[in-house]
C-alpha cells in the first residue's frame, strides 16, 4: 500500500476528467465512537461543509454499514441532498428498507446475547452487528458466534469489523454500492476511502473499475486498497487540496 501524499491525490486526480467520491463514514469521515457506538459519531459541521463544496464539483456519495436511517439521524440534514447515501453496506440505496425477511432469525440471534452487559447491539432490518469493543473476552464472545454462524450459513454470513461482529444476508456487501454508483457515474474516475474490513468488498470493486482505493489508518492487516492515509482528517485535507485546484 502506498502511502497518498496530498501531491500524490493531485498527480493522480489531475489525468482524469469526471471524478467520483465514495466514502465509508465511521473512521473515514469522522473519527470511530469509543462508545455507544451506535449513536454517537456525529456529524461534524466542518465535515457537512466540505462535502457539500465537493459535491458541487463531483458526485458523492457514503457507503456505511449503518442502517439508513441510522445515519441520517447522524447527518442531521447538514447535507446536501445531492449526497447519495448507502446504508446497510449498498442493501439500502438512497431509500430506508422495509424488508422484514430476516426479522424472525434475528431476533433469534439476539436472544442467545441478550443477558450479556458488554455487547451494543446494532438491530437493523436485514442485520444484526454486535459490537464488543469494551467486551472483557473476545476471544470467548468471537468463539460463540462463530458456532452459532455455522448454523446460519445459507441465510448469513459474518462479516467481521475491528471491533464487531455482523450476521447479514450472504450477498450483502459494500461492492453493491459501488456497482450502483458506477452505473449512474459512467466514465467516472472512482475513489473510496475506507477503514474497515467491511471496505474491502468497495475496494475490490473501485480496483477492478480502475479506481482509487484508499484506507484510512493501518488498523486493519489485510485491507485490499491500492494506497494509504493514516488518519480521517488527513482525508479531509486530501478534499480541500482538490477543492483548491
Ligand atoms: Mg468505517
Amino acid at each position: 500500500m502506498q502511502k497518498l501524499t496530498p501531491q500524490l491525490f493531485k498527480d493522480l486526480l489531475s489525468k482524469q476528467s469526471k471524478i467520483a467520491f465514495c466514502f465509508d463514514y465511521d473512521g473515514t469521515l469522522v473519527e470511530l465512537a469509543k462508545e455507544n457506538i451506535v449513536h454517537a459519531a456525529l456529524f461534524p459541521q466542518s465535515t457537512a461543509k466540505l462535502l457539500n463544496e465537493l459535491v458541487k464539483k463531483a458526485p458523492v456519495a457514503i457507503i456505511t454499514g449503518r442502517e439508513l436511517k441510522n445515519l441520517k439521524a447522524l447527518l442531521d440534514n447538514q447535507l446536501d441532498p445531492a449526497i447519495h447515501l448507502y446504508g446497510t453496506h449498498g442493501a439500502e440505496m438512497g431509500e430506508d428498507s422495509d424488508d422484514n425477511q430476516y426479522e424472525e432469525e434475528l431476533n433469534k440471534i439476539r436472544a442467545i446475547f441478550t443477558e450479556d452487559p458488554d455487547i451494543e447491539f446494532e438491530q437493523k432490518r436485514i442485520s444484526i452487528t454486535i459490537h464488543y469493543l469494551n467486551h472483557p473476552q473476545p476471544q470467548e464472545l468471537l468463539n460463540k458466534l462463530r458456532e452459532l454462524a455455522k448454523n446460519y450459513s445459507k441465510i448469513f454470513r459474518i462479516q467481521e469489523g475491528r471491533d464487531f461482529f455482523e450476521f447479514l444476508p450472504v450477498n450483502v456487501n459494500k461492492g453493491m454500492a459501488i456497482l450502483d454508483a458506477s452505473r449512474k457515474y459512467l466514465d467516472h474516475y472512482f475513489l473510496y476511502f475506507g477503514d474497515d474490513l467491511t471496505d474491502n468488498f468497495a475496494f475490490n470493486e473501485v480496483n477492478k473499475l480502475d479506481g482509487l482505493s484508499c484506507q484510512v489508518s493501518a488498523r486493519i492487516k489485510d485491507g485490499q486498497a491500492g494506497y494509504l492515509i493514516d488518519k480521517v482528517t488527513d482525508l479531509h485535507q486530501l478534499i480541500a487540496c482538490y477543492l483548491d485546484q
